[in-house]
């Protein structure tokens, strides 16, 4: 996401403008620190000479004349292996006041101080102080380095011995006890401010990191707690409150923490601004020195300090351009968060590079270049907690952008799915409507249909002339009949009926008079055949057969005999004539074996219809096989 969109122009603005008072005010109280120092302290500018070889004693210091004293301000304040000798001479305008030397700089290693009477070459008070000597061998117990003032001497000559394997710097000052108590309350405010606003910034990340999981908070912590943890090496307030007796870690204490501040500030550095991401190659450097910073903080604890010192430095010098650089290259590119990293940077680095330039004395500053520093790093944590604040919030609505998102999205799913259920169940339902509103037409079509054919079955089985049935309905109504007649074992009579001398009707009468005949034939037929299982069917021209089922041969002979005397009986009336006609018929019964009989039972019964033929027509013949 655009993190741009996080602080409006306007809030940025207000940002700025918080800090810049802040900052402001820090330095408004840090100079008035300074001036009050400055007004109510002597300033001890001393002559040096380094020793080389072989030890002086403070006899010959201050004895010999020849010795070659140089000048205060040509002291370089670098890493210097030989011990230095400071001279000067103080005077105090109340002898009979205290008064103390302070040596404002906390981490030189060894420190002998001489008060000499001028005239006598007496030496009024001797001391021994630096980090050589646990913090209870101090003459007086503060984190600076002081010394009492011998009483009673308007003027005196101070020299002061130093070895170092740390910068030389010996900033001197003559305070009257009781000023120097006042100037020590505010300085001590500014301190107790500084270091508890930097336990402020860790302990609220810490806990925002316990919350959040995010890691660069903790990493955030760490670099605050390391760098408030060198300002307090710096200002000695380590070596008095928390490692009093350790003289072995107070000579290392600057190393140590350096390298870790150093190796935190690189990590977060490379998170913040997402260099993996952004710039590869600026990355890999990085990440390569912050290896090499993790490798001296160990090696800290054994290689002499001077030498991690100076690696530390080179190191320095390498890393700092090119996080730098990377900050303002994103910040150019429009990254906020890189805009408010590289603004914490550059007071980081205008108040490092200005105080150093005061060390060197290239010009006077109204500030104390140690306060400079503290309110510079107050300023730096203060921005990179800004940006920091920033990423997180970018990742949080990120976060938030994405499950809002996956929500949004999951909703429209839910809502398609519906829509398309919502189709489909219309679909169905038009689908069904239809289907059944066609299976409604099929079943009246198929119902008309099989009216239809039922019709048609009917038709095809039923002689058009006499309306009995045919012979095809014949066929098939035998084999149903005969193959009950097995099963239920019942006797089934088949009769075969033919009109005599039919011929000769037509002949006389013509064919509509045959007709009419085979009609009233017909209708006597089912006159005297009453059962409704009996089946009488026209067999072809005027041959007709009676089917009688579950009928013994006798009961068959009987009706049949019904028929024949009934036809005989009957006068046939068509035009002016009356016709008259007999029959001749073949019954036969049988309770059927076998369903092939069909063909033998008609067989039988036309040849005993035959023999009726033969013996004289108008005749029943009746037998079984
Ligand atoms: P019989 O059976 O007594 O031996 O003599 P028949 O004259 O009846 O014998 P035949 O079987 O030789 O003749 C059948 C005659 O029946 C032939 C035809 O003139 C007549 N006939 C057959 N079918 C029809 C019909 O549908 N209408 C009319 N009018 N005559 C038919
Ligand atoms: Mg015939
Ligand atoms: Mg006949």
């Amino acid at each position: 996401m655009d993190v741009s969109t996080l602080i409006p122009k306007n809030k940025s603005y207000w940002i700025a403008g918080i800090v810049a008072v802040f900052a402001l005010s820090l330095l408004v109280l840090t100079t008035t620190l300074t001036d009050k120092g400055d007004l109510k302290s002597i300033k001890v500018n001393a002559d040096y000479l380094l020793e080389y070889g072989d030890a002086i004693s403070i006899t010959k210091v201050v004895s010999d004349n020849e010795l070659k004293w140089l000048s205060f301000d040509t002291l370089n304040s670098g890493l210097s292996e030989y011990p230095h000798w400071f001279k000067s001479t103080a005077n105090v305008p109340f002898p009979f006041e205290s008064y103390l030397l302070e040596i404002n700089y906390g981490l030189l290693d060894q420190i002998d101080v001489w008060f000499v009477d001028p005239a006598s070459e007496e030496v009024l008070g001797t001391y021994a102080a630096g980090d050589r000597l646990p913090f209870t061998h101090r003459p007086i117990q503060n984190e600076k380095f002081l010394f009492p003032v011998p009483k009673g001497k308007e003027s005196f000559d101070i020299y002061v011995r130093v070895k170092s394997d740390g910068p030389i710097k010996v900033p001197m000052r003559i305070w009257k006890k009781s000023d120097f108590v006042e100037y020590s309350g505010s300085h001590n405010l500014f301190m107790g401010l500084f270091f508890g606003y930097m336990l402020a910034m860790a302990l609220s990340n810490l806990f925002i990191y316990a919350t959040t999981r995010n890691f660069t908070f903790a990493i955030y912590t760490g670099y605050v707690v390391c760098l408030a943890s060198v300002v307090a090496t710096l200002h000695g307030v380590g070596f008095r409150y928390f490692w009093s007796e350790s003289v072995w870690f107070q000579e290392r204490a600057i190393a140590f923490f350096a390298c870790a501040t150093l190796v935190l500030i690189i990590q977060f550095s490379l998170e913040i601004l997402t260099l993996k991401k952004h710039s590869p190659k600026a990355f890999k450097v990085l990440n390569g020195i912050k290896y090499v910073f993790i490798l001296l903080f160990f090696a800290s604890a054994i290689l002499p300090y001077t030498l991690v010192l100076k690696a530390i430095l080179l190191m320095n010098a390498l890393a700092m351009p090119i996080i730098l650089a990377s900050g303002v290259l994103l910040s150019i590119n429009g990254n906020v968060i890189a805009r408010y990293f590289t603004a914490a940077w550059a007071v980081l680095l205008v108040s490092g590079i200005t105080a150093t330039v005061e060390n060197l004395g290239l010009f006077e500053l109204s500030i104390d270049a140690s306060y400079l520093l503290m309110v510079g790093a107050i300023v730096e944590t203060m921005l990179l907690a800004l940006a920091l604040a920033i990423s997180f919030s970018g990742q949080f609505k990120d976060a938030e952008t994405a499950r809002a998102l996956a929500i949004e999205n999951e909703r429209q799913a839910i809502a398609a799915k519906d829509e398309l259920f919502k189709v489909q169940e219309e679909a169905k339902k038009a689908l069904e409507y239809s289907v059944e509103e066609r299976t409604l037409e099929l079943e009246i079509a198929l119902r008309e249909l099989s009216d239809a054919n039922r019709e048609l079955e009917r038709l095809s089985a039923i002689d058009p002339l006499t309306g009995l049935m045919n012979r095809r309905y014949f066929d098939k109504r035998l084999r149903a009949e005969i193959r009950r007649s097995r099963r239920e074992r019942t006797a089934i009579t088949i009769a075969i009926l033919d009109i005599d001398f039919f011929k000769k009707v037509n002949d006389k009468y013509g064919h509509l008079a045959g007709d009419e005949c085979l009609k009233s034939f017909s209708a006597t037929l089912q006159e005297v055949i009453k059962r409704p299982a009996d089946v009488i069917c026209r067999f072809g021209g005027e041959e007709f057969v009676v089917i009688l089922p579950n009928t013994e041969l006798e009961g068959g002979y009987k009706l049949m005999q019904r028929v024949r005397k009934t036809v005989e009986s009957k006068v046939i009336p068509f035009e002016n004539d009356e016709i008259n006609i007999t029959v001749s018929i073949g019954v036969t019964s049988r309770v059927i074996s076998s369903e092939d009989e069909q063909e033998v039972l008609i067989a039988f019964a036309d040849k005993l219809l035959y023999q009726a033929k033969q013996e004289g027509r108008n005749k029943v013949v009746t037998d079984t096989y």
